[in-house]
């Protein structure tokens, strides 16, 4: 893996991305509330001696694979110290939208931001489930925009959604609604304001060993980059049971830019495949357009 990402900025990677320069795969683990340090530890010098040892990560770069952490609040910074000079990208799985002050219990973006995190999780179904609101997500989004966090937006339909026929109206609704601007762009503009990475996780996919179909993921893919089009290339990732066994057929579908993973990104091996399993996807791409 290269470091160049390693301190980017979300403008700077962003402009990358929303320029249609991004042929990448983003993997993200996604650790929820689990981890003591001595577990955490163990897990994150492992994948930083499989990332120094294992060379299978190729292509590298702004085509290749970009792996990022998520772990809970309080393992931020010594994940921040672990990870060292690692190319691994470091997020939060939540923030206040506002800046400071009396919110007793909270975490700020300014204050992921000083932790050293790129990415902060937004709108994840299990916090929709607790109460969260779209404008309250949208409001966080702004929060986390403002300082140069790269929100990952997720939004999914129940499984009683799905069977009514609802899919595609409920992610239209959450993906706009939970959005702090228009998806099209104000006065005629089409220029996204920011960054963004949106994730597709279907509530009953998660946590449930029973991943989407590929036509499902696909489908609502290809939805979502219409939605999103407007906003210039917004990096769409899949949630939902993905783990080293799968993680190669999701992201080779043509609209899928990475995945974000919760079981699986507790086990350093896994996780590691599920990394390789993307740059096989992008060895075999960049093998089939030089045939082409
Ligand atoms: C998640 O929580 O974002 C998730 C996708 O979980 P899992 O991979 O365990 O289904």
């Amino acid at each position: 893996m290269t470091n160049s990402f390693t301190n980017a900025s979300a403008k700077d990677v962003g402009t990358a991305w929303l320029g249609g320069e991004f042929a990448g795969k983003l993997v993200v683990g996604n650790w929820k509330m689990n981890g003591l340090a001595t577990d955490a530890k163990a897990l994150v010098q492992a994948l930083v001696a499989q990332g120094a040892g294992d060379k299978s990560l190729a292509p590298q770069g702004q085509a290749g694979v970009q792996l990022a952490i998520c772990p809970p609040f309080t393992l931020l910074n010594p994940v921040r110290q672990w990870l060292g000079a690692a190319p691994l990208w470091l997020g939060a799985q939540d923030c206040h939208a506002e800046e400071k002050g009396a919110f007793t219990g909270n975490i700020s973006a300014a204050m992921l931001r000083d932790a050293g995190c790129q990415l902060c999780i937004l709108g994840h179904s299990e916090r929709r489930q607790a109460g969260e609101s779209s404008s309250q997500i949208a409001e966080k989004l702004a929060a986390a925009l403002r300082h140069q966090l790269i929100p990952i937006l997720c939004i999914g339909e129940t499984l009683a959604e799905r069977q009514a026929g609802q899919t595609l109206a409920v992610l239209a609704e959450q993906l706009a609604s939970s959005l702090p601007f228009p998806l099209a762009g104000s006065g005629g503009s089409s220029a996204t304001p920011a960054p963004i990475v949106v994730a597709y996780e279907p509530v009953w996919a998660i946590g449930t060993g029973l991943s989407a179909t590929l036509d499902q993921i696909a489908e609502v893919h290809q939805f979502l980059r219409q939605q999103t089009a407007a906003l210039g290339h917004v990096p769409l990732l899949y949630g939902g049971s993905v783990k080293a066994s799968n993680a190669a057929e999701i992201m080779a579908l043509g609209d899928v830019d990475g995945v974000l993973v919760g079981g699986a990104s507790l086990n350093a091996e896994e996780f590691w495949q599920i990394a390789v399993a993307a740059s096989t996807v992008l060895a075999g791409r960049s093998v089939s357009t030089a045939a082409a």
